[in-house]
């Protein structure tokens, strides 16, 4: 593999691919991307450029929508043979290995530079990627939907300054696309957001269901209990009082309460069912199929953090940069913090493995390192600047 010596690649433009990859209809074709996104539209689907694995699944992820029967199909997950279990794996490789690219230049995508480091945060010691790691959410959708949550507007994350500072993650797909638990529990809220507060005002959230998982979280203020929320509904099937399994059919993708374009908004809290106790949910989804996943604490010498500011992360293979995410860092509002297991200020999930380059200005200072992305583990990086 070509070493990082050069990260110029992926800022030049090249109208020509462009065209390209629009003439072999690889534009991702999801309503949603445009409309939560209507200045990101260079944005594309790119054929994973990784030799095994783009021959078993050349073709990039289309959404597709689901019938008008399709629902009741998903009541509960039936049981899977082998062959139904491989046939999901492939989903999700798909899924994941459609991944998007970046190109050219966006001012609200920029690195910038925040003004000064943020709150003290304690010494933490990270724990193992396996004792750590709690991958306890699978995918809330069938096979065969999209399981990506935008990059563009990720947890903790304005979009750019566009939205409200964001409390969980949007994962694009039709209206009435089959929402599934995506762990066991109590449904403890289903229905409108309103009288109930759920987010920052009624209606804010629509049609809501939100499970308080059956499997406690051991923090070091003890057990704690684990909600996930799911917003936006247009439909919610199951009642308050309910336990459901993982996969159980919990209503349909809708657009209700506050949302541009049919999506799920998806949240994790800890400790509280409130918006103001709310952690990244990358954290907790299981990484795809080739995935992993990246959990950055981004620290000042003298242990503050660093509020804002937007690390690029690019896999290299031998022609050069081929995959490129930004992971911002936590803004000091809303409650938004670390999770209590990772204690970091920034993280993406469904990151194809390999090895990559994590790197960003803070105030002029360049921060830089190289990290390996393994199959379904969770990577923890801690960057300090010498400020
Ligand atoms: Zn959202």
């Amino acid at each position: 593999m070509a070493g990082p010596a050069n990260i110029d690649p992926i800022y030049r433009y090249d109208p020509e691919a462009l065209t390209q990859l629009e003439a072999e209809g690889v534009l991702l074709p999801e309503p949603y991307r445009d409309e939560l996104n209507p200045t990101i539209r260079d944005e594309f689907v790119s054929r994973p450029p990784m030799t095994g694995l783009s021959l078993l699944y050349p073709t990039a992820l289309s959404t597709p929508v689901p019938s008008e029967d399709a629902a009741p199909r998903f009541v509960s997950r039936p049981p899977m043979g082998r062959l139904n279990l491989l046939r999901e794996e492939i989903d999700k490789a798909r899924t994941s290995l459609s991944t998007q690219v970046e190109v050219g230049a966006d001012p609200g995508l920029g690195p910038r530079s925040p003004s000064g480091p943020g709150s003290l945060w304690p010494t933490f010691d990270p724990p193992s990627p396996i004792s750590g790691a709690h991958f306890w959410l699978e995918p809330p959708f069938p096979g065969g939907f999209n399981q990506l949550y935008s990059p563009g507007y990720q947890f903790g994350s304005t979009g750019g300054g566009r939205y409200r500072i964001h409390h969980g993650v949007d994962i694009g797909n039709p209206v009435g696309t089959p929402v599934l638990a995506t762990a066991s529990g109590e449904v403890i809220h289903a229905g409108p957001d309103n009288p109930e507060l759920l987010g920052p005002y009624n209606d804010f959230y629509g049609n809501t269901v939100v499970i308080r998982l059956d499997r406690k979280l051991n923090t070091s203020r003890g057990e704690q209990d684990v909600f996930v929320l799911f917003g936006h509904l247009v439909s919610v099937e199951v009642q308050e009082g309910q336990w459901v399994g993982t996969g159980d059919y919990l209503g349909g993708v809708g657009m209700t309460g506050i949302a541009i374009g049919p999506h799920l908004h998806m949240e994790v809290r800890i400790g509280q069912n409130s918006y103001l106790h709310t952690v990244n949910p990358a954290l907790w989804m299981r990484p795809a199929a080739f995935t992993g996943t990246v959990a950055v604490r981004l620290l000042s010498a003298t242990g503050r953090t660093w509020p804002g500011v937007q690390l690029s992360l690019y896999r290299y293979e031998e022609s050069g940069v081929s995959w490129y995410r930004v992971v911002e860092t936590y803004p000091e509002q809303e409650s938004i913090g670390p999770d209590p297991s990772w204690g970091e200020n920034g993280a993406l999930s469904h990151i194809p493995v390999g090895t990559y380059l994590l790197t960003g200005s803070v105030n002029g200072e360049e921060v830089r390192q190289e990290i390996t992305v393994r199959d379904g583990e969770m990577t923890f990086v801690e960057l300090r600047t010498q400020q």
